[in-house]
């Protein structure tokens, strides 16, 4: 392992390496040089093309973004050949799979070369081995569709229409998580092309130090274009449902989230409860739990973990099925029609432990926060909701060699998502974001309940996320960094996304 000493001489050489200004080339320049590089082979998109518009979309307008050109690699040579051409020439790029964070510049740049994973897309299963090969720019729902004939399926989306990309690297909360961990737990190895175009496999034996900080490191050590993922049983139904419960139970059903975050998920992991609440332009509240169940299920004969959400101990509850003994397919995708894309979005997140009065407070902060001249603009509706991370999800993570993470307990991550019409509301729409999460910290940090970690798949624009995983995963994070990417590329020349600690 290398010494501190080692690693400040890289900072030392990292920084120096930026601040003695190695110029970028003009991302005009960059364009042309991709186009004569693959001249000929309809695979880089200028502004003026007709492409472009259908390749610029992005699943929230608001982080749409107008990269100088568009590059659609074929296949990881594709990649190779472009990383290779960047680091040599110093241009700028943003890598893109499914599009849909909420932050703009996150997977989008203005000055630069977007590299659209979008053809990327093959899926592929191996019954001997039991291992799906994934390409980096799939959507779940491919994937899904792919494996069913299978009867197999992997752990991703809740939403069917999310990049593989983007939502792997940065941790993966399925509806299986709390039988399996992270789905990125679940990768058993990635393609990876890194600065300076190699290419290289990454899994728990081979290169094992930089799998392990891939899992929550987002874009920082290179262009990830195949992830060959562990699959599960998929004979049995699934089914995807929310239940719908008046104001006047908020109170028994926050007794019930308390309860199910202390043990419920750990008893009955089959199943998964995401506990939301939503408030629409001036219309009251409403509280929306979003449930999943892994096997058969009904309401009437459900495990004793989850049964009170459906008898009636919290008050007046109404189930809607998105999937009813059904496929995962069929579940995330009706919740990819429900959160369609093509509005205006932001998020931000943080994490707690357990309490049902603070739970209450901040439920009293999101509200108090939405106030009647935020419900008055075009458009508005804002979602507060709240899911657990149990002790039998983190031990699955756990036993698969775990992750860049840090998370050392179990815990509830938190997370706010405000959505409206007009852009000229974006700036008020992320100050109310960062009004409600930096309350709510203040809030749990009172309670002593402050967990610090910061989920990356749900991070704002403003938020520092690979900083709060903890000084012992940040410098593992570093380390490789410095191994792997010694020159920064993929901080210097990939400017968006959440980036290590001193890169
Ligand atoms: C409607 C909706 C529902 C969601 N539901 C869930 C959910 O159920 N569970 C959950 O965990 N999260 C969920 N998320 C969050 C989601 O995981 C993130 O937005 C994630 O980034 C989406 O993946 P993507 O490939 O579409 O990301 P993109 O927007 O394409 O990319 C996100 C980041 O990852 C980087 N990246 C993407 N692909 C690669 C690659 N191949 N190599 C290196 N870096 C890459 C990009 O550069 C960018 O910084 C949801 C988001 C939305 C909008």
């Amino acid at each position: 392992m290398l010494s501190h000493a080692a690693i400040l001489l890289g900072f030392g050489l990292v920084l120096q390496t930026s601040a003695f200004g190695i110029q970028f080339t003009s991302p005009t320049t960059c364009c042309s040089l991709l186009g004569t590089e693959f001249n000929g082979e309809s695979k880089v998109f200028s502004v003026t093309s007709t492409e472009y518009g259908s390749l610029n979309t992005y699943w929230t307008p608001a982080a749409q973004q107008t990269p100088t050109c568009i590059f659609t690699p074929a296949d990881t040579q594709d990649v190779s050949r472009a990383v290779k051409l960047f680091t040599r020439k110093n241009c700028q790029f943003a890598i893109r799979s499914g599009g849909h964070s909420y932050n703009p510049g996150w997977a989008g740049i203005v000055n630069g070369v977007l590299i659209s994973l979008s053809d990327i897309d093959d899926v592929t299963y191996d019954s001997g081995t039991g291992l799906a090969s994934v390409g980096a720019g799939s959507r779940w729902t491919n994937v899904y569709e792919a494996l069913l004939p299978y009867n197999v399926t992997v752990l991703g989306g809740r939403n069917s229409n999310l990049g593989v990309g983007g939502y792997l690297t940065g941790g993966g909360i399925s509806f299986y998580a709390n039988e399996r961990g992270w789905a990125a737990d679940n990768i058993h190895s990635v393609e990876i092309v890194l600065a300076g175009g190699k290419v290289i496999t990454a899994s728990r034996t081979q290169h094992s130090e930089l799998f392990r900080c891939i899992k929550g490191g987002s874009n920082n050590y290179g262009v990830i274009t195949k992830f060959v993922l562990e699959t599960i049983d998929a004979s049995n139904p699934f089914n995807g449902f929310a239940v719908d419960f008046p104001p006047t139970s908020t109170d028994s059903l926050l007794a019930g989230a308390y309860n199910y975050c202390t043990g419920g998920s750990d008893a009955d992991p089959k199943s998964h409860i995401i506990f939301a609440a939503a408030i629409t332009g001036n219309l009251p509240y409403r509280d929306v739990l979003l449930m999943s169940y892994n096997g058969v299920f009904d309401t009437a004969s459900s495990s004793p973990a989850i049964r009170p959400f459906f008898d009636g101990t919290i008050p007046g509850p109404t189930v809607r099925y998105f999937a009813s003994n059904g496929t995962i397919k069929q579940a995330t995708d009706r919740l990819s029609v429900i959160q369609a894309p093509g509005t205006r979005y932001t998020m931000g997140t943080l994490s707690i432990y357990a309490d049902l009065e603070l739970f209450k407070t901040l439920r009293s902060i999101w509200q108090e926060e939405t106030t009647s001249t935020l419900r008055a603009k075009s458009g508005f509706m804002t979602e507060f909701a709240f899911q657990p991370v149990g002790s039998k999800w983190l031990a699955s993570s756990a036993a698969r060699g775990g992750n860049s993470m840090g998370i050392t307990r179990p815990f509830v991550v938190v997370w706010v998502q405000p959505r409206w019409d007009l852009a000229v509301d974006d700036a008020e729409m992320v100050a109310y974001t960062d009004r409600v999460i930096s309350r709510c910290e203040q809030a749990a940090k009172t309670a002593n309940k402050f967990s610090k970690f910061k989920y990356l798949n749900y991070g704002g624009r403003n938020q520092e996320i690979i900083t709060h995983y903890g000084a012992p995963s940040v410098l593992r994070m570093q380390i490789n960094k410095l191994r792997y990417d010694p020159l920064n590329v993929f901080g210097r020349l990939v400017p968006g996304g959440f980036k290590i600690p001193g890169f």
